[in-house]
């Protein structure tokens, strides 16, 4: 293990890319900074995390990843403020869901200081990759998969952490987004994986989001896998919808993702004294309360775009279009939280975490 006193190697790239990247103009995800954290566990053990230049990685074809999918990871934000602080949101809860989605790919968890000290260590190396334009900032990916070798369908003995960064500008360019309540398909099930961050959990998305994107959806809002009656989420956010003038989510389960940013709007509804109700959630009742004209609301919530206003959803055939509020929820719920993130306000709630 390494002591706070211990610090973190570091291979520093010998040629920046930063010059060649226009930070006004940044898509979400694939322009990558300079620096990496790799950590290895080998013999039982995760060995020293070290940084390197960003670059391609080498693994053998029967690493288990490739057969068998062990993989988990996390999606985080970095910020700077004004006076070039640089903030994180929360990160010891994705440290944590880290570790839950590990346990159950059946994959070691990882030391708190490794991730912690890991982040720290890379992201002031590279800070002057985080955007500070409105709306921008560092998007965070640390991951977990099995590059132990072996075609047998087991466990891998080997594992890499990594964390790599993208300097990322808005996630939905579009701003509202159009949505279809799937009932066909599944993204979870009772006793299965669908709380954790688990690879396989996305790729078994992308085709029944195809089919919805053929149809003119950009998003699919899953419904429970028995008999498709409740909504659950989307494919990385949580669902919000707002029927007259309370909140109501799905409560989190093994089939339901713990969001962060789903909690911290529960913590900021129950601050403001918003009515907000955690309850299963028909989706006959959202189809009536469009019908009669009290769904007000419908939102998804998770890190990459925060809050994420849907203007329709697609049910059975029929699109049901929602208000245009001058005063939504989904704004003033992104606002508060974007002001903690970059150190705009206070945050009475301690989320805040400066690096
Ligand atoms: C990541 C994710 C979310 C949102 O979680 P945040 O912690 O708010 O980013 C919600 N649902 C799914 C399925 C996800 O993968």
């Amino acid at each position: 293990m390494i002591g706070t006193a211990q610090k973190i190697a570091i291979e520093k790239t010998k040629t920046s890319k930063i010059t060649s990247v226009d930070f006004d103009n940044l898509p979400f995800g694939s322009v990558f900074s300079d620096h990496m954290l790799v950590c290895d566990y080998r013999n039982g053990a995760w060995e020293a995390p070290k940084i390197m230049p960003y670059q391609p990685i080498s693994l053998d074809p029967s690493a288990k990843i490739f057969h068998y999918g062990q993989s988990v990871f996390e999606g985080m934000k970095a910020y700077r403020d004004k006076d070039h602080n640089i903030w994180l949101f929360r990160p010891e809860d994705n440290y944590k869901r880290l570790n839950v989605s590990s346990k159950r790919m059946a994959m070691p968890e990882l030391p708190k200081e490794y991730f912690m000290e890991g982040l720290k260590t890379l992201l002031q190396l590279d800070r002057d990759w985080i955007p500070q334009s409105e709306g921008s900032s560092l998007y965070v990916r640390p991951f977990i998969f099995a590059s132990g070798r072996g075609f047998h369908a087991s466990p891998a003995d080997e594992y890499k952490f990594i964390i790599a960064t993208a300097p990322s500008g808005a996630y939905f360019s579009s701003g509202k987004v159009k949505v279809l309540i799937e009932e066909t398909y599944s993204r979870a099930a009772n006793g299965g994986v669908g709380f954790a961050k688990a690879g396989g959990n996305y790729a078994g998305q992308f085709y029944p989001t195809q089919l919805a994107v053929e149809k003119g959806y950009q998003q699919v809002i899953w419904t429970d896998d028995n008999a498709h009656e409740y909504i659950e989420e989307a494919g990385a956010m949580n669902i919000f919808v707002r029927i007259k003038d309370t909140l109501v989510t799905g409560p989190v389960s093994d089939r339901i993702l713990d969001g962060i940013t789903r909690k911290s709007i529960l913590e900021i509804a129950r601050e403001e004294g918003i009515p907000a109700e955690v309850r299963k959630l028909k989706v006959n009742e959202v189809v009536e309360a469009a019908k009669n004209g009290t769904l007000k609301e419908m939102f998804g919530a998770g890190t990459a775009a925060v809050v994420s206003p849907i203007a329709a959803f697609g049910y059975r055939g029929s699109d049901y279009d929602l208000p245009q509020l001058e005063k939504s929820y989904a704004s003033r719920f992104k606002k508060r939280i974007t002001d903690i993130q970059y150190n705009r306000s206070e945050d009475s709630f301690g989320w805040r975490f400066k690096v």
